[in-house]
């Protein structure tokens, strides 16, 4: 039926939420927003932090995956007021992460960067191009942004640190670090980049 407003309503309709409930077995859910308000009390009326200063004192930025089983500041040992802390799905080097990092290095006084990616990391588990044409499908617009879905997450850190190697915008790239985070034994693992890996700086040395 040649309804002249099938599109828009199907536009105006997204139908995830239909999808999801008829692959998904029901969610009984209670939003936590006032026990968060309470727990803010609490933590206000003990609080110590007012003496912080804006510049991280450890002159550190960390990038992570936005996982909810990682808690970037207690896995590595730092407190409060020691580095700043981007995070989003996947940890990945994206342009707002890099607006992040270009403003904690120019401005607040970071030299140093480490990442944090996870093992069962929720981007393991969607393709991106089907992803792609779901969206499509059930919303008419294909998103302007990308997934940034991986399959291995060691090569996701070094896909990172690469990224940040060729970005101008992030000018202290001496200290450079990434990591798997193991979310079954709660350690970190190095991972590097081979030399063929490594991009030349521009003014570097020869
Ligand atoms: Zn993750």
């Amino acid at each position: 039926m040649n309804d002249p407003l099938g599109t828009v309503h199907h536009v105006l309709t997204p139908r995830a939420s239909a999808r999801q409930e008829e692959t998904q077995p029901a969610m009984t859910f209670t939003p936590s927003t006032d026990d968060l308000l309470a727990a803010n009390a609490r933590y206000a009326s003990d609080f110590h932090d007012d003496a912080l200063q804006v510049q991280p004192q450890r002159h550190l930025a960390i990038v992570a995956c936005m996982d909810s089983r990682i808690d970037a500041f207690a896995i590595l040992g730092l407190s409060n007021g020691d580095a700043h802390i981007i995070r989003n799905a996947g940890g990945v080097i994206t342009d707002d992460v890099i607006r992040s990092l270009c403003l904690s290095q120019r401005f607040l006084g970071t030299r140093e960067i480490v990442l944090v990616h996870h093992t069962d990391c929720g981007l393991q588990k969607v393709d991106e191009a089907d992803f792609r044409v779901e969206l499509e499908a059930e919303l008419g617009v294909r998103p302007w942004w990308s997934l940034e879905s991986f399959s291995d997450p060691y090569a996701d850190v070094r896909q990172s640190i690469q990224r940040l190697y060729m970005t101008p915008f992030v000018p202290h790239k001496d200290h450079i670090r990434g990591f798997v985070y193991d979310v079954t034994d709660g350690l970190l693992h190095e991972v590097t980049l081979g030399d063929q890996e490594r991009p030349p700086q521009p003014g570097a040395g020869s």
